[in-house]
């Protein structure tokens, strides 16, 4: 479990990806309208890490645009029933400013009602994909108001992020993620959902190895990296990202809500010396396949 509030690093950060990285997407990026995003920082400060960059949504997607990131898929995640119509109306706005560069995924909360045609208007005004959050949203990701929205993204061909790792679990949380996530329960649903593709952020943090074995297992489950790399979290020690299902890992930053510095986890890349095949996958060819950037 977190102590928290954990503390801020201080890292130096550079202006620029590294020069050797190929084509990169960024899949793990947050944005919010203004009012929400003052809340989550004010919760991150007094329960997580203060964050590093407290900028609005637009300044979020420029930052990292034009720091040398060429794609960005960007996420949001109601809190509460009722609101998902609008953050996703959002979504689509902020999106149309950015044509080719930057990828909108739906948020909506499991179990509202109108859950199914939510999701389905959202995929109709553009949206990629949809985004949960297991802490935040406190859904069992095997009871049925689940399968609606398994069912929901099979049929229209469209991928689920869902973080439903254990960790960062806190007290602050309106549940407990360590009764409600579990590699095991996750497995079951890519069993059952076979042509869904899911992504489980964090590498799976603090299940590292069970996910590890389940995307060699399984080609219907990807992983992001986000913060996973970092050395942030104290008692985590990824494998190097060689050694696991090249094809199935995604870089991914948590941008803004980080503690240290933006290209962090990105300089650790590139110090990894990985093949450039490696990297092709892992920074941006796996992305382009997941969420079917056009
Ligand atoms: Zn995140």
């Amino acid at each position: 479990m977190l102590s928290s509030p954990l503390p801020a690093l201080h890292d130096k950060e550079g202006d620029k990806i590294p020069s050797s990285f190929p084509f990169v997407v960024d899949t793990h990026v947050h944005i919010f309208p203004d009012g929400i995003f003052k809340a989550i920082w004010k919760w991150f400060d007094q329960y997580g890490w203060p964050i590093r960059y407290c900028l609005n949504s637009r300044e979020i997607l420029d930052f990292l645009l034009s720091r040398g990131i060429d794609h960005i898929i960007a996420f949001q995640y109601s809190h509460k029933k009722g609101i998902a119509r609008d953050l996703n109306k959002y979504m689509v706005e902020i999106c149309s400013k950015y044509p080719g560069q930057v990828t909108g995924m739906a948020t909506v909360f499991p179990g509202e009602p109108e859950a199914a045609g939510i999701l389905k208007d959202a995929f109709e005004s553009g949206l990629k994909g949809v985004k949960l959050h297991a802490h935040v949203q406190c859904f069992d990701m095997n009871s049925d108001q689940m399968d609606i929205i398994y069912k929901v993204c099979t049929a229209n061909g469209k991928p689920i992020v869902m973080h439903v790792g254990k960790e960062p679990k806190s007290p602050a949380y309106n549940c407990d993620p360590y009764l409600l996530c579990s590699a095991g329960k996750l497995e079951n649903v890519i069993k059952k959902y076979p042509d869904l593709k899911v992504c489980v952020p964090h590498l799976g943090i603090n299940e590292i190895e069970p996910y590890q074995q389940l995307i060699k297992k399984y080609d219907n489950l990807w992983l992001d990296t986000a913060m996973a790399l970092a050395n942030y979290f104290t008692d985590m020690n990824p494998p190097r990202l060689d050694a696991m299902r090249i094809d199935r890992i995604m870089y991914g930053s948590d941008f803004p809500n980080i503690p240290y510095a933006w290209d962090r986890e990105l300089k650790l890349i590139d110090r990894a010396n990985l093949t450039e095949k490696t990297l092709e996958l892992i920074m941006g060819k796996n992305a382009v396949d997941f969420f079917l950037i056009e």
